[in-house]
């Protein structure tokens, strides 16, 4: 079992609690519904909710839903379902937008104090006033600044009844713009846009701003620990002045470092266009680093939060390879799947003396873990091995198949020696191996996996390499596009599964042995299992009953990666 635990008892996140060590403890995930998660935002979640469920308190799932310019229905769902995934339960589903009337009546309390104003000027001009190019100028307010509270609620009603068009008008709060900190100096908090939103149709006109949503939506909900990623920390003196200026309950915002990885993008803007451009087969392509892609791979959500846990965290950024991401994924696999055997590009070998051993079942352990049991396969006198696992030619430092050569068969009752082949003289490809078994050869130095003749199954495996050739694909000379990787995804058609395979998946996902039984549960992907001497798999979920999809996990050993 992980423990997730582990991240809240020190260091910063244990910190954050001892300034407001408050019971109970509400913390808040809030996304904005305009794009998948990404691995980064597991780190996010896993920080919200498990900081909650450590304190014995509770986090809300808070769709930030204030600009209907970029949002849209699939993402809601697909976020939702990526944050149960991960194994934690909203304590709450809210949306900002829930709110809007109640914000809207903040802001005209807020004009009331004389602490906004409604403002005309156009981009250029608010640059202006914000000290220039650089900042080089002094800073000063518009003339509207002056406008009387009178004026400016007559204002921003015009704008809320749609009197102006988007850019001709929006709410500034009045700050402080002898501030050091720019998050002062006059931020909008209102703007029309002429769009219909996703919740609320048309009933507005006008939408609340980040700023002056995030911080109240905070106070509304009651929550006490308000963690985001460090780009926000000049925002907590915006944040904390909203809340004191309306006198609304006060949330404490703290600020912890992203997490990003390299050699992969992770902007919207990117995924984007290699869906388009259709170089990956979808936004969950398992090539890809948004969460449905890493669930669709088949990385379990333990190893997810098990990586973010050993990350630890701080308030750096944490900048991290894909390679030790893929280490502890294949460390939490290596304890908690079923191994079997695969064959990718399989040959026949014909053992001439094995007609005795003919359709004789033998017992196969499921794993190293007694705990996982056993299951019968069935061996016989043709059977498949990878043809990357005999030689035409042998060589003394050879240690697999090849003609007067003996290699062990894992499992089967004696090493084989090869005595013989044929060849395809088209293709130049082996089609047949002769062999007989080597009854003297206790020990062979290798053993290689096969798959007999009866019970075992055709199967399309996908193995996935990294999808960029560098580790900074942005720096790549031609543009990031001419850093895409061509062997990226290796197919193999007619790979062989052998038929423990169908167990494997009616367990699935061994809970017993992830100890984690309330995890990746249901889809195919927690099928999981090591094919021994191979890769690590998962079912992909474009198979069928008939057709049996595989994607590699990651594999076996790291010096294999790339
Ligand atoms: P992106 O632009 O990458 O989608 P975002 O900040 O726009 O990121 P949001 O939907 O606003 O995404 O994010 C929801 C929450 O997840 C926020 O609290 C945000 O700080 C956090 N988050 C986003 N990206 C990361 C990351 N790379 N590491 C850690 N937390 C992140
Ligand atoms: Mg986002
Ligand atoms: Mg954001």
């Amino acid at each position: 079992p992980v423990d997730t635990q582990a991240m809240f008892k020190q260091g910063f996140l244990n910190d954050v609690y001892n300034e407001r060590p408050v019971k109970p403890v509400f913390t808040r995930f809030p996304p904005e519904p305009n794009g998948f998660l990404h691995i980064g935002h597991a780190k996010a979640i896993a920080i919200n909710f498990g900081f909650a469920k450590y304190h014995g308190g509770n986090c809300y799932l808070r769709f930030d839903d204030t600009n209907p310019e970029a949002e849209e229905e699939i993402y809601f769902t697909a976020i939702e379902d990526t944050v149960r995934w991960l194994g934690f339960t909203p304590y709450k589903i809210t949306y900002s937008s829930d709110n809007f009337q109640k914000l809207y009546d903040l802001a005209e309390k807020l004009i009331g104090l004389d602490k906004a104003y409604v403002c005309h000027c156009n981009d250029d001009e608010i640059k202006l006033q914000r000290g220039g190019e650089k900042g080089a100028s002094p800073r000063f307010r518009c003339k509207h600044a002056e406008q009387s509270v009178e004026e400016n609620l007559q204002k921003f009603r015009d704008m809320r009844d749609g009197k102006y068009k988007p850019r001709e008008a929006f709410l500034r709060m009045k700050q402080d713009i002898t501030d050091g900190n720019p998050q002062m100096w006059d931020l909008a908090a209102y703007r029309v846009l002429d769009k219909p939103h996703h919740r609320t149709g048309s009933d507005w006109k006008i939408y609340p701003t980040y700023d002056f949503t995030h911080c109240l939506c905070d106070s509304f909900e009651g929550i006490t620990h308000s963690l985001c990623t460090t780009e926000f920390v000049l925002s907590r003196v915006s944040y904390e002045w909203l809340n004191k200026t309306l006198g609304v309950y006060e949330p404490m915002q703290r600020e912890y470092g992203r997490l990003s990885m390299t050699g992969t993008v992770l902007s919207k803007r990117k995924l984007k266009e290699l869906v388009d451009r259709k170089i990956v087969r979808g936004w969950d392509d398992p090539r890809l680093y948004t969460l449905i892609a890493v669930r669709r791979r088949g990385v379990p959500p333990g190893a997810i939060l098990e990586f973010v846990n050993e990350l630890g965290v701080t308030t750096s950024n944490s900048i991290i390879q894909i390679v030790r991401f893929e280490q502890t994924i294949r460390r939490y696999l290596e304890r908690t799947v079923p191994r079997l055997m695969l064959v990718l590009d399989p040959v026949p070998v014909v053992i001439e003396d094995a007609d005795e051993f003919d359709g004789s079942e033998i017992t196969v352990p499921f794993s190293k873990n007694a705990a996982m049991g056993d299951h019968k396969i069935k061996f016989t006198k043709t059977v498949y091995i990878d043809r990357s696992d005999f030689r035409e030619v042998d060589s003394k430092d050879y240690f697999r198949l090849a003609p007067g050569k003996t290699v062990g068969l894992l499992q089967a009752p004696f090493p084989i020696k090869a005595t013989s082949f044929t060849k395809d003289e088209a293709t130049g490809k082996v089609t047949e191996i002769r062999a007989a078994f080597d009854r003297e050869t206790k020990k062979p130095k290798t053993f290689i996996q096969w798959v007999g003749t009866d019970g075992s199954r055709k199967c399309e495996v996908r193995v996935y390499n990294s999808l960029f050739k560098s580790e900074n694909p942005a720096a790549a000379e031609g543009g990031w596009l001419s850093d895409i990787n061509p062997d990226s995804e290796v197919v193999y058609p007619d790979a062989l599964i052998e038929s423990g395979f169908d167990e494997v998946k009616r367990r699935a996902p061994w809970p017993e042995a992830a100890g984690e039984s309330e995890l990746g549960k249901g889809g195919p992907e927690s099928v999981r299992f090591q094919a021994m001497r191979v890769a690590y798999f998962a079912l992909d979920k474009d198979s069928t009953d008939d057709k049996i999809i595989l994607n590699r996990i990651v594999s076996l050993k790291e010096d294999k990666e790339k």
